[in-house]
């Protein structure tokens, strides 16, 4: 597919819906999980996988506040041109909703409103005692496992490997991708499940890829153009 035809796609669409995946920030400088340069390929004390679960954070909480603070926590990133298009196409009413695998709020940033952080999101962290919310400023700051005023344990407030997707989000995605006229799906592997099985309940005309590398999902699209996210979408004219 060309630039061209995705834009006649989009110019079309009344109730266009955005899925991304990590690959929608790496032009913000945020290094995705699976590319050469991500995250899984650095040396670590234990798998990426195992450091990212509900079971480590609650056994070697210590070694995952490091690795978070010194993997995961990018600050000072910036949306880039991909979130500010995706913004502008929900205000020009061709866009109704932002389905993210990212933690990182830039398509709030960006200035997107209808924004379904399906794992959560890194600006926000909370007592797991108390349920008191510290901003990311403040357990970034501090060293080894932050803990609140009242004793307890801060964890992230995102979705680690085997803990469950929050219902009302889940419910709010699979609600606006079901009733859309279009999908696009964007950098993303579409390996981490349950995101990766929402682009199943899409019964539009126009399920449309933009990803670098191949997906294990590419031939389930109608439209794809490999390439990157953020250059692609700067083309797109209303
Ligand atoms: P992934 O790392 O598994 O895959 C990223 C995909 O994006 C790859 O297929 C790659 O080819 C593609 N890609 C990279 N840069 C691109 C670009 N500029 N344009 C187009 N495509 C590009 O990422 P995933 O599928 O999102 O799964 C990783 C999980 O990790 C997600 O669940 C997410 O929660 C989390 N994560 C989030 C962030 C973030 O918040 N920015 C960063 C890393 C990981």
């Amino acid at each position: 597919m060309t630039v061209n035809e995705l834009n006649a796609i989009i110019s079309s669409s009344k109730k266009a819906v955005f899925f991304g995946g990590a690959g929608v920030s790496t032009e913000s400088g945020i290094p995705d999980f699976r590319s050469p340069d991500g995250i899984y390929m650095s040396k670590q004390k234990y798998p990426p996988e195992t450091m990212l679960s509900h079971t480590f954070f609650m056994e070697h909480t210590e070694d995952f506040w490091d690795f978070y603070r010194n993997m995961l926590y990018c600050p000072d990133v910036k949306p880039n041109a991909a979130h500010f298009k995706l913004a502008e196409l929900e205000k020009a009413g061709k866009l109704t909703a932002v389905v993210t695998q990212n933690i990182d709020g830039l398509h709030s940033a960006a200035g997107s409103k209808n924004v379904y952080e399906l794992h959560g999101s890194a600006l926000r962290n909370y007592c797991m005692k108390c349920g008191k919310f510290y901003t990311a400023d403040e357990v970034m700051s501090v060293n080894g496992i932050p803990e609140c005023s009242c004793g307890g344990i801060i964890k992230p407030d995102v979705v680690l490997y085997e803990e469950a997707l929050d219902d009302d989000i889940v419910s709010g995605a699979l609600n606006a991708i079901s009733n859309a006229d279009t999908l696009i799906v964007a950098g993303t592997s579409l390996t981490v499940y349950p995101a990766a099985g929402f682009i199943r309940y899409f019964g539009g005309e126009n399920l449309i890829l933009i990803n670098r590398d191949k997906t294990a999902m590419d031939s389930a699209f109608s439209h794809i153009i490999h390439g990157k996210v953020g250059e692609i979408m700067e083309k797109i004219k209303l």
